[in-house]
């Protein structure tokens, strides 16, 4: 089987509610998704998405994707999609480094393989769950009200994990912390988001003021949360800071986190990130798992990458289907029941867009 053509598209996917990323910076409205179609000579389709969550949050940018897609397609065409691990090498030979470039064309290659297989993709991996994964909320509030607010209309939508975005001003974070926990319900999975937020001694305020808690990404970088882990008592979870399987394996065995956040577009993929689950289950470290953002495809690729991770070891799945206005699949696809999502059966990835919301090619690879 060969790869004959890759189509892109880019597709603006408005949130439904303007976000501020923690602590109120940066605002923005809109998600800038690139989808792939990647055509077979023996007719199978394969779709990826690419979709940054803004371009002010990590170093992954919208277009730069598609241009990223333009420099490595001509070394794509005429490879086999199922050989995934063929594929990464091209690509890292075209293009090093760019791993969220990647990810749409790792995702495309593994929707293939599936369908070639007859397979849910997470089945195609080694096997997946058909446990229903907890969808995770994104509360990107600032006052103690407007969070009570948000996380109200997501219990009402059945959510029962919730990442709740701080990282600002400190008296603030602790007021916030402190009113979520008292109204917290008993079946919650919560998560404090700080999204590199706070200095080192900022986040040892917090943290010493609420030990019993989780914090995601209280600083920068890895060097700044080895140092200030000896000083406090909370739980971290890490997702910024874990790109490359070297963070995984520095986090695993110097102990930075007892939570992986794995981001797919993030760390270039499925191919990559089932090796993050790997060292993670190695190492006694639960997981997160996530596209990033994006259309109801990448959500469902973050579902197979979850239904892979033992039920115990998967503390939720963060969605972005909700937080759209926009649906590019019809309702298709692994949708929020009752918060939560089902791994889907068809081969494959399980759902793909329809052509008519997508708009004209921006370019096309043949
Ligand atoms: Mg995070």
């Amino acid at each position: 089987m060969k790869i004959t053509r890759l189509t892109v598209y880019q597709v603006d996917l408005p949130l439904e509610h303007p976000y501020w990323l923690s602590g109120g910076r940066l605002k923005f409205d809109t998600l800038d998704a690139t989808l792939v179609r990647m055509d077979t000579d023996e007719g199978l389709t394969g779709w990826g998405e690419g979709t940054p969550w803004g371009h002010t949050y990590v170093p992954a940018h919208g277009p730069g994707i598609r241009a990223g897609i333009a420099t490595m397609a001509r070394f794509l065409l005429g490879l086999d999609p199922r050989r995934v691990l063929e594929l990464e090498r091209v690509m890292d030979q075209a293009l090093p480094g760019h791993l969220y470039a990647k990810s749409p064309i790792d995702m495309a290659c593994w929707d293939i393989a599936g369908q070639a297989a007859g397979l849910p993709i997470a089945d195609l991996m080694g096997g997946g769950s058909r446990t229903g994964r907890s969808v995770a909320s994104s509360v990107g509030a600032r006052s103690v009200a407007e969070t009570r607010e948000v996380l109200a209309r997501y219990r009402a939508r059945g959510y029962i994990a919730h990442s709740v975005k701080i990282g600002g001003d400190v008296a603030r974070d602790i007021a916030r912390i402190r009113d979520v926990e008292a109204q917290r319900q008993d079946n919650e999975i919560l998560l404090y988001d700080v999204n590199r937020g706070w200095s080192r001694a900022q986040a040892l305020q917090v943290m010493r003021a609420c030990p019993e808690v989780t914090f995601e990404q209280p600083c920068e970088t890895l060097d700044d949360i080895a140092a200030i882990r000896p000083h406090h008592g909370a739980a971290v979870s890490v997702d910024e800071s874990l790109v490359t399987l070297q963070d995984a394996t520095r986090i695993a065995r110097d102990g930075l986190a007892e939570i992986f956040g794995i981001k797919l577009n993030r760390v270039g993929g499925l191919t990559r990130a089932a090796r993050m689950r790997d060292v993670a289950l190695a190492h006694g470290i639960d997981m997160f798992v996530m596209a990033t953002g994006g259309s109801v495809l990448a959500d469902a690729e973050a579902l197979h990458l979850a239904a892979t991770i033992p039920d115990a070891a998967c503390r939720a799945v963060w969605a972005c289907q909700d937080m759209l206005t926009v649906d590019i699949a019809g309702g298709r696809g692994p949708r929020n029941t009752g918060g939560h999502l089902y791994l889907p059966e068809p081969p494959g990835l399980g759902v793909h867009p329809d052509a008519e919301s997508l708009g004209a090619p921006e370019a096309v690879y043949a």
